[in-house]
């Protein structure tokens, strides 16, 4: 967006990129707004992203607006050149649903960001109760592999040692492509064609949808790094059906032995949320297991909100402060699962990317703390040496 506003001749304009995936998110946003504009009265403010393309009057009816673009036109050229021909333009906001093909445009960095994220797949097929995603994001599309492989050897020349592949629903990455490939192949494809990239990382994954040639490149791949991100969301099986998410608990269970079987060090995550409609307390208890039975280590927890239109709004809810105290739990069982991870790595050897002077991540996604200055974006090769809280301490080896 920074570099197509800026091609276009769009310039000193403040860009809010909005999140619709909680009513916190967007409650957030609104407020940002409105700040923003106080410390800028004079600034052309222009709003996108998933809530402005869900609920785009909310965001035009704002004094504090000048402009509001979709999802889509957000990364056309012409969206931000009719922008920079008339001060008075107030963007355009499409029917998302109509899109077919994912704009990729190729980027250099991503601002100060010590490791590149490329999105290889948006939109989602699927429903599950809670989301309102699909209405910001529209249908699920994917990025050729030759356009993810061109776009990661770019930032690789551009100094990155790490790249994350992201996606809404990236385990249906390849079913709109011609021959139908699959994540893993992509993933392969990407480690073949681009040797020069020493670690490639994949955000979060539906486990019950990961294909034979993932698999595969978790057992084999080093550069593979060994940390996964689970969209699990509960460990009940009456709420995941109630979510339409599916899988069952035992499948995640199974998915986590699986991959562990393959890759013995490897860590995971996984987002859960917490006071899902009719949720009773004997169903939460089965969330908070899920932590041990899967071995999970870092936990995002959701408390559950209503999204408007969506069928788990209209369920019965749980009380809001059953809800927090739940959420609160999660995060503390959370919490617990981090640090008996971080003691385990005591006295070992890490491979560490730094994402400030003084801070970076393990492959396993620990995060690493230094007493001496190391360069941003660089791997460092680190003796762990202590704790800090949830932070690993480190020397350089
Ligand atoms: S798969 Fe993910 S993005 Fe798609 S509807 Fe379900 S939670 Fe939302």
């Amino acid at each position: 967006m920074r570099t197509l506003a800026s091609q276009a001749g769009v310039n000193d304009a403040i860009v809010v990129n909005t999140c619709a995936v909680t009513a916190q998110a967007v409650r957030k946003a609104t407020q940002d707004i409105r700040r923003l504009r106080r410390d800028n009265p004079d600034a052309r403010l222009i709003v996108t992203g998933c809530a402005a393309q869900i609920d785009p009057q909310k965001f035009t009816a704002m004094t504090e607006v000048s402009a509001v673009l979709g999802n889509d036109e957000k990364l056309r050229l012409d969206s931000w050149t009719q922008l920079a021909g008339d001060a008075t333009a107030t963007g355009q906001v499409g029917d998302i649903m109509a899109v077919k093909t994912p704009a990729a445009p190729q980027i250099d960095g991503l601002g100060t960001r010590a490791r590149a994220y490329v999105q290889v797949q948006n939109g989602c097929d699927h429903r599950c109760t809670f989301c309102i995603i699909p209405y910001g994001r529209g249908n699920s599309r994917s990025v050729p592999t030759v356009t993810v492989v061109e776009q990661i050897k770019r930032l690789v020349g551009r100094g990155f040692n790490e790249v994350v592949l992201t996606g809404v629903d990236m385990t249906s990455w390849g079913a709109d492509l011609p021959d139908t490939p699959r994540l893993g192949d992509l993933v392969q494809a990407i480690l073949r064609r681009v040797p020069d990239l020493p670690r490639l990382r994949i955000s979060s994954i539906d486990s019950i949808e990961v294909d034979a040639a993932l698999l595969e490149a978790i057992a084999t791949q080093p550069r593979l790094m060994p940390h996964l991100h689970l969209s699990l969301q509960s460990g009940d099986d009456m709420i995941l059906k109630r979510m339409k998410r599916r899988h069952l608990r035992d499948d995640a269970i199974a998915f986590c032995e699986q991959a562990r079987s393959l890759r013995p060090d490897i860590t995971f995550g996984a987002d859960l949320i917490a006071g899902f409609p009719t949720e009773t307390q004997a169903m939460f208890e089965n969330s908070v297991r899920l932590i041990e039975d899967c071995g999970l280590t870092w936990l995002h927890v959701f408390p559950y909100s209503p999204r408007p239109g969506t069928p788990a709004a209209r369920m019965p809810q749980v009380d809001g402060g059953a809800i927090k105290s739940r959420a609160a739990r999660l995060r503390a069982a959370g919490q617990n699962a981090v640090t008996d991870y971080l003691d385990t790595q005591q006295g070992t050897a890490q491979s560490v990317l730094m994402e400030s002077t003084d801070t970076g991540r393990t492959e396993h996604f620990a995060e690493v703390r230094f007493d001496t200055t190391q360069q941003r974006g660089t791997v460092v090769n680190v003796q762990i040496n202590g704790r800090d809280g949830s932070v690993l301490l480190a020397a350089p080896a």
